[in-house]
């Protein structure tokens, strides 16, 4: 349901099993309120109103993304992805028959993601890039790891690579890290980071004081990172979307 509080519009969605109010940015920008189900929409209205000022923030960074997302262009041949932070123009060349399909990452003359296509395959490029990043963002991170858990005096119990909606990593009791593959795209700093995070997690639990001190003490990148995660998030998740998909979801 739409509703306006405060001269701001925003979708109200009631769920049984919320039990508080929730707001979010949606998919296309425009506020959400989530409401137990049988809260007055009175609530809605008033809590819309009390956080104008965090919506109009969020907001500019939404806009922000979708700007530079659309400037991109759409995927295709021709196209760019962000690779480690850093724009890549992507190529498609198509194989003779009988040879399989392969990416080869070629920064000799420029930042360039080559796709040999094999004639036979009919996965969209989306798919085959997204196959291939998840490879990267593997040995990515997996260099990281080497690299930070002897610094921090951890080692984990296992590494995983996912594609989380909601967080870029996460760390278990038991040891066991994962991130998401998006992190491949972000510049080295920032997946740099993430792995410092997630691992400092098997020393200290929860983000106390103490958990911040030790994250800092060893990636002295780590406001800035936070920072850029908060305002690129959007754009990680779209990379693979086409420009033209995105403007007529708006
Ligand atoms: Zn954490």
């Amino acid at each position: 349901m739409r509703r306006e509080a405060a001269g701001v519009s925003y979708r109200l969605r009631r769920s049984p099993r919320a039990r508080r109010l929730r707001l979010v940015l949606d998919g296309d920008g425009m506020p959400l309120v989530t409401l137990p189900a049988r809260a007055p929409a009175r609530l809605a209205d008033d809590f819309v109103a009390s956080r104008r000022e965090w919506i109009g923030r969020q907001r500019t960074r939404f806009e922000a993304q979708r700007e530079r997302h659309v400037a991109r262009g759409p995927l295709g041949s021709g196209g760019s992805i962000e690779l480690s932070g850093q724009s890549h123009r992507v190529e498609v060349c198509v194989l003779q028959p009988g040879r399989r399909t392969r990416v080869e990452h070629d920064d000799r003359l420029a930042p360039l993601i080559r796709v040999w296509l094999s004639p036979v395959d009919d996965r969209p490029l989306s798919s085959i890039l997204e196959a291939w990043l998840r490879r990267e963002a593997r040995s990515a991170v997996h260099r990281r790891v080497a690299a930070r858990a002897p610094q921090l005096g951890v080692s984990p119990a296992a590494v995983a690579i996912r594609d989380q909606r909601t967080r870029w990593g996460s760390a278990s009791r038991t040891g066991r890290i994962s991130f998401s593959w998006r992190l491949v795209l972000a510049p080295p700093a920032v997946l740099d980071y993430v792995v410092v995070h997630e691992l400092a997690h098997l020393a200290v639990f929860g983000h106390s004081a103490a958990f911040w001190e030790l994250v800092r003490s060893v990636s002295p990148e780590t406001d800035r990172a936070r920072r850029w995660l908060r305002e690129h998030a959007r754009e990680l998740h779209w990379s693979l979307e086409t420009a033209d998909a995105m403007t007529s979801e708006a």
